[in-house]
């Protein structure tokens, strides 16, 4: 598979809107395929672009099941790797997509160079379609990577942070330059590595009203935002886990963010 920019017509020609800036680092690759480990698994991939990382991950005996939304790639991709048995291509959105319910169940590990605008809904998405998660991937941009790894009361805390790390650990492993990519992004990106970890009983919607809720009113105490929603568990809750009325919703760790949408 190649694909070019402008400058060279006779291929594909690269789109911003589609977040396509292409791994064109072989080292970078490496390093981020590496992660996945040595025994074979079966993959996710969001987003395999020409195939860079799609590659090496056959290669090395992983299954990969690649989600790619432009079509034109769909015939390169089928004559790279269509004669692997380990290749499975599905075209279309994958925000939009419906998970085979096999696959959804599987224990997979998930991989992804993301694309820059959407990036963190796809995360998003990825740790709610996916129960038995091993490992995940993803490259994004330096600022996201903050966001994921951020800890509670600090500024890039929010609700990114809080979902992600209901569901995972997340970790920036290494950065990776502008020059890596073809073309080349304005911005740093950051590989950070997710390694599951099970909270009982988190009821994803109350979670995601949760969140909303209080981001919505991130400079507002917690007294004031929950003021209208004061039950009897509400109350106890807080009193319970010791919950000062006058804190923010940013002081709030993952595991309160859960308890607390128990409470309404
Ligand atoms: N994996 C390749 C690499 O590292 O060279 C390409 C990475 S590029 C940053 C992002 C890829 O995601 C592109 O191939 C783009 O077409 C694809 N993509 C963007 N939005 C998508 C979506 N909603 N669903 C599936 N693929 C998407």
């Amino acid at each position: 598979v190649t694909a070019h920019d402008k400058e060279n017509s006779s291929t594909i020609r690269l789109k911003k809107s589609l977040g396509q800036n292409f791994l064109k680092s072989q080292s970078a690759v490496e390093r981020i395929v590496d992660l996945i480990g040595n025994e074979p698994s079966e993959c996710v991939e969001i987003g395999p672009g020409a195939g860079a990382m799609t590659r090496l991950l056959l290669k090395r005996g992983h299954r990969v099941h690649a989600f790619e939304i432009d079509r034109r790639l769909e015939q390169p991709l089928g004559e790279c790797f269509g004669d692997d048995p380990g290749f499975q291509l599905y075209m279309g959105d994958y925000l939009k997509s419906v998970i085979p319910e096999q696959l959804a169940q599987q224990e997979v590990c998930v991989v992804s160079n993301l694309p820059y605008h959407n990036g963190t809904a796809i995360i998003k998405k990825v740790l709610a379609d996916f129960s038995n998660i091993k490992v995940c991937v993803f490259m994004v941009q330096k600022e996201v990577a903050l966001r994921l790894e951020a800890n509670p009361g600090t500024k890039a805390y929010g609700g990114l942070s809080v979902w992600v790390q209901t569901f995972a650990v997340p970790r920036i492993l290494f950065h990776v330059s502008p020059h890596c990519f073809h073309p080349r992004p304005r911005v740093d990106s950051s590989v950070v590595g997710f390694v599951p970890r099970p909270l009982p009983g988190v009821d994803k919607a109350r979670l995601t009203r949760t969140i909303h809720l209080l981001f919505q009113k991130r400079r507002k105490q917690l007294g004031t935002i929950l003021k209208p929603f004061q039950t009897e568990s509400l109350q106890a809750w807080m009193d319970e886990e010791g919950i000062d009325r006058r804190l923010r919703p940013e002081n709030l760790t993952p595991e309160q963010f859960v308890g607390l949408s128990k409470c309404w």
